[in-house]
């Protein structure tokens, strides 16, 4: 064998050493665990992501994102993470049970944020609902928008990203996790169609506008979901993986190379792990089951498309209204 190959795959420096099934050196393997642990988000890289595709190069760089990035192409998540049904069913579980107790039972530290804090990396820190706060639909829809965020900081990937890949993920997968979310828990408690905590309607009761003009609208948004859900009568476990699935899309706008390569590499292993889940329950049918569970992700869409139609609407119909900060945002990114 070639002396000369004896490199570490990452960084390009000589080594003979494996590392989570990579030829990959003691400081690269550090530096990857390092990453996972880090409280700060990655720093974007400054040198359009080449800083470690060069081996004659590498060493005048110092560039952690990039780094990452030849750790994830070497494939070093997918050997160490080995993410298990048992071990990830009840971490996914938790995180739903705990946005769905932020919905129904507290309330945002501030009545107005703007779009782009709100997808800031930092948490936030809900608060308890006092027993006499009643909330409107303006109200449960800035919680169901504020929660999901929060759900979706909490990931273990999300924290890998830089702040502003982290930004751009939140932004664009925000909505369709809320969307599916919100149907899976109407559709658990036998309910035909979307509803906000204690029936509130999902859309505001003063702009009748839908209702009376675009019922077709209406009906599409608040029962296709649900009647998607019956129909196939998705279980928990299989909602759980099929909505970390359709989070880690990677066709989001305005994402870094290594941000795209981080989300595709675990929707790669939600994805295998959905499809032993089938093969586990449903032997033969597998494929047919995987495939139509993967469906879903067609009805969230046209749902998404149906709220941006009735963004649309009140826009061109009702101008005058006095959207939070946050709501003008997400209107003006949903209907870019
Ligand atoms: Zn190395
Ligand atoms: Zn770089």
């Amino acid at each position: 064998m070639d002396e000369n190959q004896k490199t570490c795959h990452i960084c390009y420096k000589p080594s003979r050493l494996f590392n989570y099934g990579v030829p990959c050196c003691n400081a690269c393997k550090m530096f990857f665990r390092r990453v996972k642990t880090f409280r700060t988000p990655l720093r974007e890289c400054e040198n359009n992501e080449i800083c470690y595709k060069n081996a004659d190069e590498i060493f005048y760089y110092d560039c952690k994102s990039c780094r990452f990035q030849q750790c994830i192409r070497a494939g070093m998540i997918e050997n160490q993470e080995k993410i298990r049904f048992f071990d990830i069913i009840p971490i996914l579980h938790q995180l739903e049970i705990e946005k769905r107790n932020i919905l129904e039972n507290y309330e945002a530290p501030f009545k107005n944020i703007s779009f782009e804090e709100v997808t800031d990396t930092e948490p936030i820190q809900f608060k308890p609902k006092s027993l006499d706060t009643r909330f409107n639909s303006y109200d449960y829809a800035f919680m169901t928008h504020t929660s999901t965020f929060d759900y979706l900081k909490k990931l273990d990937f999300v924290k890998m990203m830089t702040s502003s890949d982290s930004k751009a993920f939140l932004k664009s997968s925000y909505l369709n996790c809320a969307i599916f979310s919100t149907a899976m828990h109407c559709y658990s408690h036998k309910m035909g169609f979307i509803t906000f905590p204690e029936g509130i309607d999902i859309f505001p009761t003063d702009i009748d506008i839908i209702p009376i003009h675009f019922p077709r609208l209406e009906l599409g948004i608040k029962c296709r979901m649900i009647g998607k859900l019956s129909e196939l009568r998705i279980t928990q476990e299989e909602f759980l993986l099929l909505n970390i699935i359709f989070i880690c899309n990677p066709d989001v706008p305005n994402m870094s190379e290594t941000g795209l390569l981080l989300l595709n590499c675990h929707q790669k292993m939600y994805s295998s792990l959905l499809l032993k889940y089938c093969q586990m329950t449903y032997q033969h049918n597998a494929p047919s089951r995987f495939n139509d569970l993967l469906s879903i992700c067609h009805v969230i869409s046209k749902t998404r498309q149906d709220t941006s139609n009735v963004a649309l609407i009140f826009q061109i119909y009702k101008p005058g209204i006095k959207w939070r900060d946050m709501f003008k945002g997400a209107i003006d990114f949903l209907l870019k």
